[in-house]
């Protein structure tokens, strides 16, 4: 088991004063949910990411519930920490608590601001291969404008070296050792001057290396970075890794034989006949092409690799466990299934007159409204394996939103 590929910890606790109003900037509601739910959103969505920790004032804790359940990331992979006085002193109380739960040495650790809710999956995978890489890792991206220097009057006094600049952005990606046992020695040794996580590495001696950042990482600062955020995502074309909610399609195949028996399992319906199915478990092919769908929406295998045929356990199963575990698997990647859809392709027995139970039985598997919910039949008119009899297929196909 690898229950911690790599863990992410977002650091909510700032009190946003620049943006000012009432609101820290990381409850700032952008396209109906806060700042802080976009974050958490993106970084849910990343199949690597095992853990998130999010770093909070105690009081926001309600503020904080809402964003997470607005991400539509399973609350179980989400833990709270409190924060301290400085983003620092808040980053090591989120790194003790990740080393609490048990995350190990060599995991690598993408420590966000909660005030940058744009990351794509293309960001979070240059932040994890950079940070496996380095073991310190920054996103950075050339600054473009010449940097003044003005003196306490505001006149200018010179003009800093552009081509070695960068603008250091986060999530910020470590070995999570590297940086847990850096932020420990800066808090024993009393040092709290540092801006962010890079800088504790290198203050102890880490290399930190760097990989492309992105625009759309800006942060939430002023109250015009409010309406960019708007604009960004109402703008925001089909730019390959950078789409903020898309939907996405998978499609399953099964094949179940004939075998002896009285009855048939169609989609969580047994259904009588003179022949049976024959399988490892009910042998369901609706079910089993339904649960395939579903996985391909987030790219997680098949059913067969989650339940191995050779596993004693999943003998005579009933394959409603199957669906259900894919479904909770698409939810836990933020997924919501907007409609399955499957075709049954057999000469007997007939369909129609069981049509109505197999759509309520896969509407109560899945929690899905009947018009969200297709179940069809076709013969292959005596053709092949299905026409001559030797067994049943089914085909499905998922939709889910993220
Ligand atoms: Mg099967």
């Amino acid at each position: 088991m690898v229950p911690f590929p790599a863990a992410a910890l977002i650091v909510a606790a700032g009190r946003g004063l620049r943006v000012g109003g009432p609101v820290p900037k990381q409850y700032r509601m952008i396209a109906g949910r806060s700042v802080l739910a976009h974050a958490v959103a993106h970084l849910g969505k990343a199949s690597e990411i095992g853990r998130i920790m999010i770093v909070i004032q105690p009081d926001d804790a309600e503020d904080c519930r809402i964003a997470v359940e607005a991400s539509s990331i399973a609350a179980s992979r989400v833990s709270i920490a409190a924060g301290g006085e400085t983003r620092q002193a808040s980053v090591l109380a989120g790194l003790e608590a990740l080393a609490a739960e048990g995350v190990p040495p060599e995991a690598i650790v993408l420590v966000h601001d909660a005030a940058r809710p744009f990351l794509s999956e293309t960001v979070i995978l240059r932040a994890l291969i950079a940070g496996g890489r380095h073991g310190a890792a920054i996103p950075v991206l050339p600054v473009t404008d010449t940097l003044g220097i003005v003196d306490d009057g505001g006149t200018l006094v010179g003009t800093h070296d552009r081509a070695s600049a960068r603008i250091v952005q986060t999530p910020q990606a470590f070995r999570f050792d590297l940086v847990l046992e850096a932020h420990r020695r800066a808090a024993a040794e009393g040092r709290g001057d540092f801006t962010d996580d890079a800088g504790v590495a290198d203050a102890y001696g880490h290399a930190v290396g760097t990989f492309e950042g992105d625009p759309a990482l800006f942060k939430i600062t002023l109250e015009s970075d409010v309406a960019r955020a708007e604009r960004f995502l109402t703008e925001l074309s089909l730019t390959e890794g950078a789409v903020p909610y898309e939907t996405r399609t998978g499609m399953g195949y099964d094949v179940h034989a004939f075998t002896d028996g009285d009855h048939v399992w169609l989609g969580g319906v047994a259904i009588p006949h003179e022949r049976a199915l024959l399988g490892h478990s009910d042998a369901d092919p609706v079910l089993h092409a339904l649960t395939d769908a579903l996985l391909g929406t987030i790219g997680d295998g098949d059913i067969g690799m989650h339940f191995p045929p050779s596993d004693e356990k999943w003998r005579g199963a009933a394959s409603h466990l199957f669906l259900e575990d894919a479904a909770r698997r698409v939810r836990e990647r933020g997924g919501r299934i907007i409609s399955v859809d499957c075709t049954i392709v057999c000469e007997a027995p007939k369909i129609g007159p069981h049509r109505a139970a197999i759509q309520a039985r896969i509407r109560g598997i899945l929690g899905l409204k009947a018009d969200r919910v297709g179940v069809k039949a076709t013969t292959s008119e005596r053709l092949g394996f299905t026409g001559r009899r030797e067994g049943i297929a089914a085909i499905a196909v998922a939709s889910v939103a993220f």
